[in-house]
């Protein structure tokens, strides 16, 4: 069973899964916008792993005996001036996204809700991994610049990026 409070939490978590994937949906569009199908890629991905999330999220609830509730979505920008610019807005998105998890354990933890804690580590592990791949390329754009040769090396190297939802 979940606790009002935990629901309303986990149906709010819904809610920021999707408009990460939205969030992500622009920054693709700028890739897209300026020539960078790899980077226009790297976005899509991600932007299909969140809703990987989100949808993780709705079957939780659903499997602890909840009912989700949806609500429309903010997109929280989609004015970007570099490369370099997108995945610094988007480490700052996943940092936000990782408090989040933090807080929903908080409420977890406090509740003795340890189906809930269960489910929440695998995002605690997930969001140290988001925040990493962000961070990564960061520092190798830092390197590149304005670089062309490097940002068309660095295009190529995120056009192979896949994503394969885990197997249940
Ligand atoms: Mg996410």
């Amino acid at each position: 069973m979940l606790s009002q409070k935990l629901l309303d939490e986990l149906n709010l978590q819904i809610k920021y899964e999707l408009e990460s994937a939205h969030y992500y949906v622009a920054m693709q569009a700028y890739f897209d916008g300026i020539d960078l199908p790899g980077f226009a890629h790297f976005f899509k991905m991600q932007a299909a792993e969140e809703r990987f999330h989100a949808d993780k999220f709705y079957e939780y609830v659903f499997e602890a005996d909840g009912k989700v509730e949806l609500t429309s979505l903010d997109l929280p920008g989609k004015d970007f001036d570099s490369p370099l610019d997108v995945f610094e807005k988007a480490l700052a998105h996943e940092q936000f996204v990782t408090k989040r998890i933090y807080h929903l354990m908080d409420i977890a933890r406090e509740e003795k809700n340890y189906a809930t804690q269960s489910m929440l580590n695998w995002f605690v592990d997930e969001q140290l991994e988001e925040e990493n791949s962000m961070r990564e390329n960061i520092a190798i754009l830092e390197r590149v610049k304005d670089n062309p040769n490097g940002l068309y090396m660095l295009d190529r190297q995120l056009a192979a990026r896949t994503f394969t939802p885990e197997a249940e």
